[in-house]
């Protein structure tokens, strides 16, 4: 379990950029293509914009073809939280949310490539990348 950090909203207002805070506290999805992150291709971490609690590794990711960095692993067990999302009408799809602060990062997606067969497609701007080698 991760110690949750619980914060008002002007506090992650103030903090964010627009963007970051539209797609974290507000749900937003950010235009397909326009993050930094889905180019991104340096061994390192992907930790979450609001909080830094580390998300994904580099070499979890995968090019989706999306427009979106995707990725078919997460970080660890304690990396996010997933949630029923209703707000399409016709499907239900499951958000992840980062597991300390709650912050919206994108949607998990029963696509992706094998053994997982998990398609992770987030938003650049929900995250932040630290280059570092990984395993
Ligand atoms: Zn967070």
């Amino acid at each position: 379990m991760v110690d949750k950090l619980e914060k008002p909203e002007s506090y992650w207002q103030e903090k964010l950029t627009p963007e970051a805070f539209k797609v974290t506290r507000k749900k937003g999805t950010e235009r397909a293509g326009s993050g930094p992150l889905n180019k991104e291709e340096r061994s390192g971490i992907y930790s979450c914009v609001c909080c830094d609690h580390p998300l994904f590794k580099s070499s979890d990711k995968f090019d989706s073809g999306t427009g979106w960095p995707s990725f078919f692993e997460v970080f660890d067990e304690d990396s996010i939280e997933t949630r029923p999302d209703r707000s399409l009408l016709f499907r239900v799809r499951t958000e992840v949310v980062c597991a300390k602060c709650d912050a919206h990062i994108g949607h998990v997606f029963d696509d992706g490539p094998k053994p997982s067969g998990k398609r992770y497609c987030m938003n650049s701007v929900a995250m932040k990348f630290a280059p570092q080698e990984v395993k």
